[in-house]
C-alpha cells in the first residue's frame, strides 16, 4: 500500500501564532519539531495499516520546515520549491490514499491561522460555484488523480471543513479554536497518539478509489487588490466575474497548476508571498 501524505504547519499540534510557523518566528524552531511528530505519528499509523511506500510533501510556507533528520525513516521526503504541484507535489495515481496533516480552515473562518494560500491576498475561491479552501481543493485535485484522501489533522475548525466536503474522511482534531490565533490544545502526546491510532483506522480497509471526477471543473478565485486580476486576465482562459474575481475551466490537476501560477502573478504583484 502506498500512502501520500501532504503536511502543512497551521494545523500542527500546539501552534496558534504567526510566530510558531513562520520562518524567524520566535518558536519557530520549536514549530518544526511539533510538525515532525505528529507528520510521524501519521507515519506510524499508516505502517501499523501496512503502507511499503511512504511519501511526505512539505507543504508550508518555504516548503523547508521538516528537518529531514527528524522524519520517520520510513518516510521519503520533498522539500523545497518551487514546486508546480505545490501542496501536492508528486502525488499520482499509483498512490493508494493521501492524509493531508496540520491543514487549516479557509479564508474567512474563525478557525486557528485560516487563510487560502496567501494571506490577505486572496479574499475567496470556489470550485464549481462552491466555497472551497485548501482543504477542499486538495481533496477534489486528489480524487481528480484518483486518489482518496482519508484523514485529516488539524484544528476543529479544519475537521469541520474537512467533514463537510466529504463526511467519509477521518478526522483528528490537535486543538479546538477559540480565535485565530488562540486555541485550547489537546496534550501533545494525547494528539499524536490519535492521529497513530486514527490514521491506521482509516487505512485499515482498503480505501475505495473515487469515483471518476467530471472532465472539467470551474475554479474561481477572489483577490484583495484589483491589480492582480486585470494582470491575470492576459492568460489564454482566464475570465473576469468582476473587478475582482477570475475564473478558468478545465480538468482538474491541470487547473491545480494553473492556479498556481495565478499565485505567483498575485505575489510578483504584491508584497504577499503564496506561503499555503
Ligand atoms: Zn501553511
Amino acid at each position: 500500500m502506498r500512502i501520500y501524505i501532504s503536511v502543512d504547519m497551521e494545523g500542527i499540534t500546539g501552534l496558534v501564532d504567526a510566530d510558531d510557523v513562520q520562518p524567524g518566528g520566535r518558536d519557530y524552531e520549536r514549530g518544526r519539531s511539533m510538525m515532525a511528530e505528529d507528520v510521524n505519528a501519521a507515519v506510524r499509523g499508516a505502517l501499523a495499516a501496512g503502507a511499503t511506500d511512504i511519501l511526505v510533501n512539505d507543504a508550508h510556507g518555504p516548503m523547508r520546515n521538516l528537518l529531514p533528520e527528524a522524519l520517520h525513516p520510513a518516510a521519503r521526503l520533498v522539500r523545497g520549491k518551487p514546486k508546480q504541484m505545490g501542496m501536492l507535489e508528486g502525488l499520482g495515481p499509483e498512490y493508494d490514499a493521501a492524509l493531508c496533516v496540520g491543514y487549516h480552515s479557509r479564508a474567512g473562518a474563525l478557525g486557528v491561522l485560516s487563510h487560502s494560500f496567501m494571506g490577505h491576498e486572496i479574499e475567496d475561491i470556489w470550485l464549481d460555484g462552491r466555497p472551497v479552501g485548501e482543504i477542499g481543493l486538495a481533496h477534489a485535485t486528489a480524487a481528480a488523480l484518483g486518489v482518496p484522501v482519508v484523514a485529516l489533522t488539524g484544528d476543529d475548525a479544519a475537521c469541520a471543513e474537512m467533514t463537510a466536503w466529504d463526511a467519509s474522511v477521518v478526522t483528528v482534531p490537535v486543538k479546538y479554536a477559540h480565535d485565530r490565533f488562540a486555541a485550547r490544545l489537546r496534550p501533545a502526546g494525547e494528539a499524536r497518539e490519535a492521529i497513530e491510532e486514527e490514521v491506521a483506522r482509516a487505512l485499515s480497509v482498503p480505501p475505495a478509489r473515487p469515483s471518476a471526477p467530471a472532465a472539467e471543473a470551474t475554479l474561481a478565485v477572489r483577490w484583495q487588490s484589483a491589480s492582480v486580476p486585470a494582470t491575470l486576465l492576459g492568460i489564454p482562459g482566464v475570465t473576469a466575474e468582476d473587478s475582482r474575481t477570475v475564473r478558468s475551466t478545465g480538468p482538474l490537476p491541470a487547473l491545480y497548476r494553473l492556479f498556481g501560477v495565478w499565485m505567483r502573478v498575485a505575489a510578483s504583484l504584491t508584497d504577499q508571498r503564496p506561503y499555503c
